[in-house]
């Protein structure tokens, strides 16, 4: 931990889904949280996340923020900084899919993805890494996917930026190794959120399908993980990619 005496956490894209359970894995006393949204005109998911969060005794705060854009990233991240004396933890959540066949994809799809799901990991690792090895101590895990590692007709965009993902996990895991910062990426498979809600039913038996535990992953059992790679019981583990599918990638 840093010097000041609490944790303090950033998780990307905390108002639903995974991020949220992330955050609630995290969520305890001596604990603060910052996390971000940023689609929807209200802030009824993200205030839900707020309240759950309190509930448990832990600190929290909110901004709507596209964690695609450099400069606010840089500017949020440091106001959290200065505002806590140190960041601990960071967790790359947010992520978008814009599916298509390759013929169809339009170029906008392709640029969305790659922003919000892998530039923003750039945007956010290099805005707390100086504070991070300043303090000698970090926690960074990023959010992959299985399509990352098998890739999956009709999402070239997505699982190439979950594949540029583990590329960048590992590189920045060697960067920062020595100053006590870990690095890894958690790559889940078919997990039940707002995000596979919507896939259609054909898509989602097909996914199912290929999964030997014959269901889907909760979100909660994507923060166990995560919450296991910030913890002290995970110091010695970086630059991995811990997969998380029921079987469906081996
Ligand atoms: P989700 O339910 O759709 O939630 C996505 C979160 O990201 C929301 O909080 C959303 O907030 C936020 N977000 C989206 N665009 C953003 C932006 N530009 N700036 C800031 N925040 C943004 O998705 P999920 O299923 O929990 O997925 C979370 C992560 O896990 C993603 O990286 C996803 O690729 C990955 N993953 C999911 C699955 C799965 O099966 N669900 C599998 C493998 C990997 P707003 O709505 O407010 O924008």
């Amino acid at each position: 931990m840093a010097e000041h005496n609490k944790r303090v956490a950033v998780v990307t894209g905390g108002s639903r889904g995974i991020g949220r359970a992330i955050i609630m894995e995290l969520a305890e006393p001596g604990v603060s949280v910052a996390f971000n949204h940023y689609d929807p005109p209200d802030d009824i998911a993200a205030d839900e996340t707020i309240r759950m969060a309190k509930e448990k005794g832990c600190e929290i705060e909110a901004v709507r923020l596209d964690v695609s854009d450099y400069q606010a990233v840089h500017d949020y991240i440091k106001g959290v900084g200065d505002r806590h004396g140190g960041i601990d933890i960071l967790v790359n959540n947010a992520g978008i899919t814009r599916d298509n066949l390759l013929s169809r994809l339009k170029e906008a799809d392709w640029d969305a993805v790659l922003a919000v799901n892998l530039k923003s990991a750039f945007n956010c690792t290099q805005a707390v890494a100086r504070s991070m090895m300043k303090q000698r101590y970090g926690r960074i895990v990023n959010i992959a996917s299985v399509v990352g590692a098998m890739g999956n007709a009709g999402q070239a965009n997505y699982a190439a930026s979950k594949a540029g993902i583990m590329g960048f996990t590992k590189s920045i895991a060697r960067e920062l190794a020595s100053r006590n910062i870990t690095v890894n990426a958690v790559a889940p498979g078919f997990i039940e959120t707002e995000m596979t809600a919507k896939l259609p039913d054909k898509a989602k038996e097909a996914f199912l399908g290929q999964i030997p535990m014959g269901r889907a992953g909760q979100p909660e059992e994507v923060a166990r993980v995560v919450k296991f790679l910030v913890s002290d019981d995970a110091a010695y583990i970086t630059g991995q990619v811990i997969h998380l599918n029921g079987g469906m990638y081996m």
